[in-house]
């Protein structure tokens, strides 16, 4: 078992700066991908976007404070005193998870932590909120992860690449660290220490604990893809030290279907999605290339998006047919053919949305 380390992450790396101890550090022993990251290092990739000033002036600011609130929201939860204890009764699981669910989730799912399900050291990527953690070994104290979804807006996902595409993804990360402050002053008031991971600080990576926790499938994106939003979602986790009733993986046979679909590898406009199968911990990934994916962000000035809106399972599918397509190759393929005549190789609006347009009559 590999032990995940959140400096190897594409944003911390990109994020040391050239010649600095840690920069020397950590390339002194990654050397062979020192040159393609030195060629995106400290890159802001919002300010690439092809937009006029205006539209910049009139826009940037819909989300440009998502970052304060979610740092309120975090301090919320870490400043909260711990309540007495309340025992919790057998299938309380079940109660979490609706309450996780009425605070704003889409989906949850409850896992086991060990000391593989977390990060063996930080990656100094909590600068917003004034934490300096790089570096940092993370100690494995949570036993529980409650894991959640949160859909995001498909009328703005299907603009993707463009600006819309970050009005929803920016959104959604604050409704996750709402829900998730939330959740974690709950079970504080139960008596429960707990911590909630927000864009801004993970203990852990959270889409092998969504796996785990059987709220989707791992795709060739390398995206959790759910069966009802697809990739159309961002994770979020609370871990505590309460004791949960488990979930466990599902298997509805999208390692097969995505052999059949590639739609997201297809369509990647920086080729940098493969087929090829990268397994991590037990669980299957695939290989992907995250400097030229970063690279194509630093063109368009947003964060793509594109393998997102390309998923069947996010413009929807026909689920009484997915239920049965496991182990039925002719029933994946008609479900693919199904999505290519509705949606084309890519459901996508070209014109820009009533938020972001300017001077004309709604
Ligand atoms: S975000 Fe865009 S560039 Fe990156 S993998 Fe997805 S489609 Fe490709
Ligand atoms: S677009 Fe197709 S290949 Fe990619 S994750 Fe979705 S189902 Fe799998």
């Amino acid at each position: 078992m590999k032990k995940y380390d959140e400096r190897e992450t594409l944003f911390s790396r990109i994020n040391l700066e050239k010649g600095s101890k840690d920069y020397n550090e950590f390339y002194s022993k990654n050397k062979d991908i020192k040159y393609k990251d030195d060629s995106i290092r400290r890159i802001s990739f919002r300010n690439a976007l092809r937009k006029s000033d205006q539209f910049k002036d009139l826009f940037f600011p819909i989300i440009s404070n998502n970052k304060l609130y979610i740092k309120n929201l975090h301090e919320m939860a870490e400043n909260y005193k711990l309540k007495d204890k309340v025992e919790i009764p057998k299938g309380f699981n079940n109660n979490i998870k609706e309450i996780t669910k009425y605070y704003g989730a889409t989906d949850v799912g409850i896992v086991k932590l060990d000391g593989h399900s977390y990060y063996s050291h930080f990656g100094g990527l909590s600068e917003s909120l004034n934490i300096e953690n790089y570096g940092k070994i993370i100690s494995p104290k949570f036993k529980t992860g409650i894991i959640f979804t949160v859909k995001m807006d498909l009328g703005l996902m299907n603009r993707a690449p463009h600006y819309e595409e970050l009005l929803t993804t920016e959104e959604t990360y604050l409704k996750v660290a709402e829900i998730g402050s939330r959740l974690a002053i709950y079970l504080k008031s139960l008596g429960y220490e707990s911590f909630s991971n927000n864009s801004e600080i993970y203990l852990a990576p959270l889409v092998p604990l969504a796996y785990d926790a059987g709220l989707g499938e791992i795709g060739m994106s390398n995206h959790l893809v759910t069966l009802e939003h697809g990739d159309n979602i961002r994770l979020g986790a609370v871990f505590t030290n309460m004791e949960l009733d488990t979930d466990k993986p599902i298997d509805f046979g999208l390692t097969e279907f995505c052999k059949k679909c590639a739609l997201c590898l297809i369509n990647c406009p920086s080729h940098s999605i493969s087929h090829l199968p990268r397994m991590v911990n037990g669980r299957q990934f695939y290989k992907f290339d995250d400097t030229s994916c970063f690279d194509l962000w630093a063109k368009t000035g947003t964060d793509c998006g594109v393998c997102i809106q390309s998923c069947p399972f996010t413009q929807g599918i026909d689920l009484e047919k997915v239920k049965r397509m496991k182990g039925n190759p002719e029933l994946m393929k008609e479900l693919v053919k199904e999505h290519l005549e509705i949606h084309g190789r890519r459901k996508y609006t070209k014109n820009d949305l009533d938020i972001v347009k300017i001077g004309e009559k709604k």
